[in-house]
């Protein structure tokens, strides 16, 4: 039995993926056909009858987004507490007390995750890369959340930690890395089989300085056997890189590139920190050549290091210098329409006047630029033969108006409150703006009661870190009434 076609009929402006060209383009009055999880149809008027037709008079209608980097079962749990402070003795790294008394566990991480997943659907992601260490229910929540998603399963063979606060201590297991990497194994192997036949794997050691050199290159062996795309964290704070140049007398980069890690499915997640970053002073210039010479990619995820003040030098660089960049959140909110303005105008704060990135480029990244190192050629583009991940925005909401040019007024000004409807894998998942396979509102009342029992037992298990809030201290100071 052949699937119903669905037809957005006359949609205002579509962004259509021209392939000659290698390049988005607006399409105006056009038709949008999907049947199954395939597209039809981009452009030009649907002869074939349809079996839900919508009219697009009112729409602008772009690919789904593809989010290269998220941490969905932890980054809504710390709502309320990170957003303004890092360890400014330690460059600023999120390594701080806080961080080692405020411990999500499985129950926690589900409850995050189930509202994280929701909150990505509702920016316009239609595939999304969770990275988490594996906990109980994960897959299936995946699958229930309607997303195209790739499971990546983090493992290390060391924890990091502070006494001091000032230096980055690790607590190496080679052991505790093996039994991690066989159960990331598995979980990988689980993901490709689940029925729901919309979720992936990718083989995720967890930092570049928390694993050992033998843990990576068995990881980057494990994904050319299978595959796979291949990820760390690497080069993404000025502690690790000094850490790295002491242990291997290398950049994080240049060292991974030692070890055969780097290659066209491999994606570093954040190479802020690379020998060209101006803080920084090492003898080489190579990061960069080494990233596009091999055609790694860069999951780039801006805010989360604006928080602390810092920021990759400079996007237009790397996009120049050849390197695939993709777009992620890393952080809450889990916005990508915020973090694809962020990266446009940070790559200007960085560059100055001689930037090199516009909101095409970012707009690239964020669908083409992702699907490319997860091998997906069909993903992240409207156009016939491709996979029917779609997002309809509203051209009548007052943040897309007027309609000079919606994909601007898109990112850079309405982000998700213009976002209306999505389709993932040919199901629709968003409708009139409500997220239909998780209840958001239930899903964030659950969140709360979590962080508040994580906050509770923080509290106990540090209560000298806690005093006065010191461990994480509130925007305002609470007080009484009446004033
Ligand atoms: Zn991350």
């Amino acid at each position: 039995m052949t699937a119903p076609v669905t037809c957005l009929r006359r949609v205002a402006w579509l962004v259509a993926w021209d392939a000659a060209a290698g390049r988005h383009v607006y399409l105006r009055d056009a038709d949008l056909a999907f049947a199954g999880d395939t597209i039809l149809q981009a452009g030009g008027h649907w002869e074939g009858v349809a079996a839900r037709e919508i009219a697009g008079e009112a729409l602008f209608v772009i690919p789904g987004l593809i989010n290269i980097h998220c941490h969905p079962a932890q980054s809504p749990l710390f709502r309320g507490y990170v957003e303004e402070f890092g360890n400014p003795r330690l460059f600023y790294s999120s390594r701080h007390r806080f961080r080692q008394c405020f411990l999500p566990d499985a129950e926690a991480q589900l409850a995050a995750a189930r509202y994280g997943l929701a909150e990505l659907l509702a920016g316009g992601v239609t595939t999304a890369v969770d990275l988490s260490h594996a906990y109980p229910g994960w897959l299936d929540l995946l699958a229930e959340s309607g997303l195209r998603a790739v499971a990546a399963p983090m493992f290390r063979s060391a924890a990091w930690y502070t006494d001091t606060g000032q230096e980055t201590q690790y607590e190496w297991s080679a052991d505790l890395g093996e039994a991690a990497f066989a159960e990331a194994g598995a979980v990988m192997e689980q993901a490709e089989r689940h029925p729901s036949r919309r979720l992936s794997a990718m083989v995720s050691p967890a930092q570049v300085d928390t694993c050992t050199p033998d843990l990576l290159t068995r990881s980057a062996a494990l994904a050319r056997r299978t595959g796979r795309p291949l990820h760390t964290h690497a080069a993404q704070s000025l502690a690790e890189f000094a850490g790295m140049a002491r242990r291997h007398d290398t950049t994080p980069i240049a060292f991974l590139h030692r070890l055969g890690f780097l290659g066209p499915r491999t994606i570093v997640g954040h190479a802020v920190f690379t020998d060209e970053h101006p803080w920084l002073v090492w003898p080489t210039r190579e990061d960069l050549a080494l990233l596009a010479g091999s055609d790694t990619a860069v999951a780039h995820c801006p805010l989360v290091f604006l928080r602390d003040g810092t920021l990759l030098h400079d996007l237009g660089r790397y996009l120049e210098a050849g390197i695939t960049i993709a777009i992620g959140t890393d952080t809450h909110p889990q916005s990508l329409l915020e973090e694809m303005r962020l990266a446009e105008l940070l790559a200007r704060a960085a560059a100055g006047p001689r930037h090199r990135c516009d909101t095409a480029a970012i707009f690239h990244s964020a669908t083409i630029g992702a699907a490319r190192v997860l091998g997906r050629d069909d993903l992240g583009r409207l156009a016939a033969g491709a996979r029917a991940d779609i997002v309809a925005c509203r051209l009548d909401h007052p943040a897309m108006q007027p309609v000079r040019d919606p994909l601007r007024n898109l990112i850079h000004v309405a982000a998700e409150r213009a976002i209306r409807d999505v389709w993932v894998a040919g199901e629709q998942r968003v409708a009139e703006g409500t997220v239909l396979p998780i209840d958001m509102a239930s899903a964030a009342r659950a969140l709360g009661v979590q962080q508040g029992r994580l906050d509770a037992e923080a509290r106990r298990r540090d209560p000298e870190a806690w005093q006065d809030d010191a461990a994480a201290p509130p925007s305002l100071r609470h007080a009484a009434g009446p004033l």
